[in-house]
C-alpha cells in the first residue's frame, strides 16, 4: 500500500480535524502518501481528491467542523455508485481508506469492502455517540460541553424568574447528549428516547420539588423522544403545574465550536490507530477506545446499535432526575 485516502462523512463533529491531521502525520511518517477526499462519498464520486501534506494540516487541531467538508451521498447507497467510487480510487492508486463518520458512513464502507474494496478503516465521528465498539465518538464530549454551557445560562434566568424551562438537545435516536448534559447540569428531569416517559408522573415529582422550595426547574429533552420536543413538554408541564414555561431548542450550535481537549486527544489517538490498522492489514473494522485502550470492531458490530446509554448514569435518573 503506497497511498491512502481519508474522508469525513455524515454530520460534522468537533475533533474530525484532529483526526484528519493524525491520519496525515501518521501516514507520512510511515512513508505513505495521503489523499484528502472532499465532501465525503459525494466528493469521492466527483473525483475530488487532493494530496495532503504536513503544511495542509497545520493549525487545524483546534478547528471545529471538518476541513475536508462533508455531505450526504444517496448515490453511494447504490451498487452502481460504489462501483464508480471503486474505479476512481483504483485510478488514483488508493489502497486503503480512513472513513471518519457515523453509522451510515461505516455501513457504506462495509458495502464497499464486501464488493471488492479497497481496505477501509472507520473512525467513530458523530456527536450522537450512538456507535458500539467505543466508549465515546468524536464530537460527543464537545457537544455535551456546549449544551451544558447553554443549560447553565438558562438555569441562571430560571432561578431569577421562577419559570420552568425545557431545553431540547440533539439526539434523534439517542439520548446520550441529553443524559450527559442533563446530569452535568443538575436537571430536574431528563427525557430520553431509550426509556418510556410519563409526563404526568414527572409533573407530580416536580410539584413535590417546588413544594420543598425548588425555585428553578429545568428539564432536558433529547430531540427524538416520542413524548414530543421541548415545546410539547413545556406546554404539558405548564398546564399540569400551573406554571409559566419556556422551551429552548439548542439545535446546530451543538455541532460547531472548537473541540475540547478530550475530542482533540481522541481524534489524534484514533487517527493514528486507523493508519496503524491499515498497515497491519486490518479491514472493515472501526477503531474505538474502550476503557482507555484501542479496540477494533467489525463494521457490522459497530453499527448494530444504537449504543445503549450508560446504565450507571441512567440509574441516577431515578434518584436525581
Ligand atoms: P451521523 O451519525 O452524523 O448522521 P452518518 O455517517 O450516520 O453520520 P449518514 O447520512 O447516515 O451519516 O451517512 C453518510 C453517508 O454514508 C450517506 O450519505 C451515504 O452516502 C452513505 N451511506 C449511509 N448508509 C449507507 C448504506 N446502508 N449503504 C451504503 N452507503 C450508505
Amino acid at each position: 500500500m503506497r497511498r491512502i485516502g481519508v474522508l469525513t462523512s455524515g454530520g460534522d463533529a468537533p475533533g474530525m480535524n484532529a483526526c484528519i491531521r493524525a491520519v496525515v502525520r501518521a501516514g507520512l511518517a510511515a512513508g505513505l502518501e495521503v489523499a484528502g477526499i472532499r465532501r465525503g462519498y459525494l466528493g469521492l464520486l466527483a473525483g475530488e481528491l487532493e494530496p495532503l501534506d504536513r503544511p495542509d494540516v497545520v493549525n487545524v487541531i483546534q478547528l471545529g467542523g471538518t476541513i475536508l467538508g462533508t455531505a450526504r451521498a444517496p448515490r453511494f447507497e447504490r451498487r452502481e455508485g460504489r462501483d464508480a467510487a471503486r474505479q476512481i480510487l483504483a485510478d488514483a492508486g488508493i489502497g486503503g481508506l480512513v472513513l471518519i463518520g457515523g453509522d451510515g458512513t461505516l455501513k457504506g464502507g462495509g458495502a464497499l469492502v464486501d464488493e471488492g474494496g479497497p481496505a477501509c478503516i472507520g473512525v467513530p465521528g458523530t456527536i450522537d455517540n450512538d456507535l458500539l465498539g467505543t466508549d465515546r465518538s468524536l464530537g460527543f464530549a464537545t457537544a455535551v460541553d456546549t449544551a451544558l454551557g447553554a443549560i447553565d445560562r438558562i438555569r441562571d434566568t430560571a432561578t431569577s424568574h421562577e419559570i420552568l424551562h425545557v431545553v431540547e438537545v440533539m439526539g434523534r435516536h439517542s439520548g446520550w447528549i441529553a443524559l450527559a448534559s442533563g446530569v452535568a447540569g443538575g436537571a430536574e428531569a431528563i427525557v430520553v428516547p431509550e426509556t418510556p416517559t410519563d409526563l404526568d408522573a414527572m409533573a407530580d415529582r416536580i410539584r413535590d420539588e417546588i413544594d420543598h422550595g425548588k425555585r428553578a426547574v429545568l428539564v432536558v429533552v433529547a430531540e427524538g423522544d416520542p413524548s414530543g420536543g421541548a415545546v410539547a413538554i413545556a406546554d404539558h408541564l405548564a398546564a399540569a403545574l400551573d406554571l409559566e414555561s419556556r422551551a429552548t431548542i439548542l439545535g446546530h450550535v451543538q455541532r460547531g465550536g472548537s473541540p475540547i481537549a478530550a475530542d482533540r486527544i481522541l481524534g489524534t489517538s484514533l487517527g493514528a490507530a486507523a493508519v496503524d490498522s491499515l498497515l497491519e492489514g486490518r479491514n472493515a473494522v472501526m477503531v474505538g477506545e474502550v476503557g482507555g485502550r484501542i479496540v477494533h470492531s467489525p463494521f457490522a458490530e459497530a453499527t448494530s446499535g444504537p449504543a445503549p446509554l450508560d446504565p450507571h448514569l441512567l440509574g441516577l435518573l431515578d434518584r436525581f432526575g
